[in-house]
């Protein structure tokens, strides 16, 4: 079976005229022989606005009973697109995670997809049908249905492909690919025609929306090659794929920024071995994920500065657990929530020296200060104001010759 499998994100199920141009979209596949399954995702917006009743109910809402509800959006975009391709005379139904089922193994709310039944799905296909499959969603062992991260309808893609060996799998969105930085903030972002997985993954796990971090990583795992494209303009978009399939021209392939960032400084923190593990344990234990960290000997050796980062929305909780911490001493404890991260991504760096000194020097032209600074064999990236962040993403993609 010639099988593709084609996700469709919120957007481009965001409004009726566009799930009718989704089904054309499907029907343009099936004239091409290709037997298809669709995953979508919620239409835009219903993910949030769900989350946000479980907070109007509980600050503490179960999280077995928050999946229960987020994962709710997809039901209606699969429904109505399976109800749409019936409209045009077309077999079609819309299948929930459990109904197949999509079986997931982890927290709620960040589970990760380990098998899927292929049985009702692959005689569905055979009597010419199009399985309409929600996205984000499966169940664990306990029977109750779970959710896959936020975006998570990429992997769930990625995950069906697997399972039903697909000769492709099409991203749909709502952007001509994968560019070099998000191009709705930079309007000289250049679409790219082939990234590395390596590539891919650290771009969006450094802030690029465009793709689910978790799906790069089943898609490298399983070696599948995946396709971006605009579910509203019939062009050419982006592959993602083996190393060895992508052009080694340019050095740095992309730049990647989040905005959510927040700094914390614990200034004169009585430095004896064991001190860091002591402040980040309490944090580890809270699902806090601590992401750059600094630390610098002061003058007397007797007392250390300790800088890291965190998203923002767990600034209050990591105040609260730094204060009642009773195994670490510090004399104060300074926050910034006006912080941004910017990085640069490219395999090329492997090999090319001097990358890190462009980058730098790029930025102080430009008058830009670094407050933080990791990097790892294929990235680098700096803590720097807010306000400088747009400057700072500009000048970096003109510095690695991005703009051309
Ligand atoms: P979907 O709803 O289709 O899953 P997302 O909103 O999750 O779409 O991802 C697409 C968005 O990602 C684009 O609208 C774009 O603004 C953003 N984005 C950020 N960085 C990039 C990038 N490097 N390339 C393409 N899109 C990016
Ligand atoms: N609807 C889910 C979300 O908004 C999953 C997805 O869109 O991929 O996160
Ligand atoms: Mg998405």
């Amino acid at each position: 079976m010639k099988i593709v499998v084609l996700k469709f994100g919120g957007t481009s199920v965001g409004s009726i005229d566009r799930i009718k141009k989704v089904t054309k979209i499907i029907i343009s596949y099936l004239k091409k022989k290709y037997k298809v399954i669709v995953v979508s995702s919620a239409i835009s917006g219903e993910t949030n606005r769900l989350a946000k009743l479980t907070k109007q109910i509980s600050n503490n809402f179960p999280s077995s009973e928050y999946d229960s509800i987020v994962s709710t959006g997809e039901q209606i975009s699969c429904a109505l697109i399976a109800g749409r391709l019936n409209h045009l005379g077309y077999l079609s139904r819309s299948w929930l995670g459990w109904q197949i089922p999509i079986f997931t193994t982890g927290n709620y709310s960040n589970s990760r997809i380990y098998s899927i039944n292929k049985k009702k799905i692959l005689q569905f296909l055979k009597q010419g049908g199009v399985p309409i499959i929600t996205g984000f969603q499966g169940i664990n062992s306990q029977n109750r249905i779970t959710t896959i991260g936020r975006g998570g309808s990429d992997a769930s893609a990625i995950m069906v492909a697997k399972f039903f060996s697909a000769k492709r799998c099409v991203i749909y969105t709502d952007v001509n690919g994968v560019y070099t930085t998000d191009p709705k903030i930079v309007p000289n972002a250049k679409k790219i025609k082939k990234i590395s997985y390596e590539e891919m993954l650290e771009m969006a796990s450094l802030g690029a929306k465009v793709m689910q971090p978790n799906s790069i990583q089943d898609a490298r795992l399983n070696r599948i090659d995946i396709e971006v494209r605009n579910s509203f303009k019939n062009i050419s978009g982006s592959l993602i794929t083996k190393r060895k399939n992508v052009s080694k021209k340019n050095i740095i392939r992309g730049v990647s920024f989040t905005k959510n960032d927040a700094k914390v400084t614990l200034i004169g923190v009585k430095d004896s071995p064991g001190v860091a593990a002591a402040i980040f344990e309490p944090l580890f234990k809270n699902s806090i994920n601590v992401d750059m960290v600094v630390q610098n000997i002061s003058s007397n050796k007797k007392e250390t500065d300790l800088t890291f980062t965190i998203k923002n929305e767990d600034l209050t909780k990591t105040k609260k657990l730094i204060k009642v911490n009773k195994k670490i001493r510090f004399k104060k404890i300074v926050t910034d929530e006006n912080v941004s991260k910017v990085s640069i991504i490219g395999v090329g760096m492997i090999t090319t020296p001097g990358v890190t000194f462009r980058m730098f020097n790029a930025l102080a032209k430009k008058n830009i200060n670094i407050q933080v600074i990791s990097t790892s064999e294929i990235k680098i990236s700096v803590l720097v104001k807010q306000q400088n962040l747009k400057k700072a993403v500009d000048v970096l993609h003109k510095e690695f010759k991005l703009d051309y």
